[in-house]
């Protein structure tokens, strides 16, 4: 079959970039959008508020480098901003106005009371020792601190952030507030007003979720073969309860390469491999295939946990999985979206797939601004319950109007906060 036959000019062969690909998503959803919101559409495809900082540090060797960072607040109309920060080499101020803007519908489908921002900085961290890094986390916070507070926008980690990252930033809050204040970020450590269970909530609520939908289609997960791009903090702890679950999971990728197992590969092994060596290759019962190749794996459930287009329409006809889903944010094309409808491969979006980090940081900023901690049990039940009640609800709705998990996402994420917004009004 042609897969391309039926992709209307405008997105075809064209790489559209995030922005683009979220503002095309905005129209999808319109037409099912109740009526009498309709009129503050408009309010979802301009940020509110955008900031653009020089971020410069001295470099070990004494030498000043000059870095670009951005931090975005798509829309605040439910609540204070809540998004990641990502130290990447190819942030964009147009990649971060997608990602606060996924953050708003993300953060609206699983009803947690925010609003959605992002932030970012070009950089590639590896280039950087442990004190540069330092340096530019506690600058970048300095250059943003007229925009976050634990009632303005509360940020978090993302690509190549962590919780040391998240303890600078914090720290630099507080010395310029004059008072310790942990609610600022989340993914914080245990010993800071970090909570249980954060690190590994992403992947959680892409297992529950996954889970879900796999119960739908009737694929038992004891055995169900699983496929995982990305093995950062999303993809292992994903592909670690996949296998915890009795699922085999065959093939793994990062920016390393691929390795593949049939019988199914050691995700803990894995992982002590990738940290001791740098790379996914070279471990014993873990072949090394090509890394296009990794698309076509015979699999039941493909985990995309790396970046922003990965599934487009070069790879969509050859993905062999019965459920696709978007660990990461962003990663299939609106092109490759059609193809997989097509093809009849369902796709659980990024803003319901990828919510449990930010429902485990709201747990963790509840917990930090009452100054009372929960059990890890707690915070995984919670989880539980908010990820599927949120799929089982997008499930419902998407079966009632024959539309996509990802239109109807939006349809409830989009219509919480254009709710929200119409109550509120215009000022003046
Ligand atoms: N960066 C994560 C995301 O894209 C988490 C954001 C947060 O916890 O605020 O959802």
């Amino acid at each position: 079959m042609d897969n391309t036959s039926k992709i209307p000019s405008y997105l075809s062969r064209e790489r559209l970039g995030p922005w683009e690909t979220y503002l095309v998503q905005i129209d999808r959803v319109e037409p099912y959008l109740e009526k009498s919101l309709l009129p503050w559409v408009e309010t979802l495809t301009r940020p509110k508020r955008t900031l653009i900082v020089d971020v410069p540090i001295r470099l070990d060797s004494g030498e000043i480098a000059h870095f670009e960072g951005y931090r975005v607040q798509h829309n605040l109309s439910r609540g204070p901003g809540k998004g990641g920060i990502r130290y990447h080499p190819d942030v964009t101020l147009s990649e971060v106005m997608a990602l606060s803007a996924w953050m708003t519908i993300k953060n609206a489908v699983v009803n947690v009371p925010y609003g959605g921002a992002k932030g970012g900085i070009r950089v590639n961290p590896k280039n950087l020792t442990l004190a540069e890094l330092e340096r530019l986390t506690r600058r970048y916070a300095s250059e943003i601190n007229i925009m976050i507070g634990p009632e303005k926008d509360i940020p978090a980690p993302d690509i190549n952030t962590n919780e040391q990252i998240m303890a600078w930033f914090m720290d630099t809050y507080s010395m310029n507030q004059g008072k310790t204040t942990t609610g600022v970020v989340t993914g914080k450590p245990l010993s800071l007003g970090g909570s249980l269970g954060r690190p590994d909530a992403t992947g959680r609520g892409v297992f529950i979720t996954t889970v879900e939908a796999a119960r739908h289609l009737g694929i038992p997960i004891a055995g169900a073969k699983v496929a995982v791009q990305g093995f950062g903090n999303v993809g292992e702890a994903a592909a670690r309860l996949f296998a915890e679950a009795g699922a085999k999971v065959v093939a793994v990728q990062d920016e390393t390469g691929t390795v593949f197992n049939a019988a199914g590969l050691d995700v803990r092994r894995l992982k002590r491999h990738r940290h001791e060596t740098g790379s996914l290759g070279g471990m014993a019962e873990a072949e090394s295939i090509d890394n296009q190749d990794f698309w076509a794996c015979e699999v039941d459930i493909l985990i995309a946990a790396a970046l922003e287009n990965q599934i487009t329409e070069d790879n969509a006809g050859r993905i062999r999985a019965r459920i696709v889903t978007e660990g990461a944010n962003g990663p299939t094309t609106p092109a490759a979206d059609l193809i997989l409808q097509a093809r009849n491969i369902l796709v659980i979006p990024d803003v319901l797939a990828n919510a449990g980090g930010v429902t485990v940081s709201y747990f963790e900023w509840v917990q930090d601004i009452s100054a009372f901690f929960w059990s890890e049990d707690e915070i995984n039940q919670r989880l539980d319950k908010i990820m599927r009640d949120a799929f089982n609800a997008v499930w419902a709705s998407a079966e009632s109007k024959g539309i996509l998990l990802r239109t109807a996402a939006f349809v409830l994420g989009c219509e919480r906060v254009l709710l929200a917004r119409k109550l509120r009004g215009l000022y003046p």
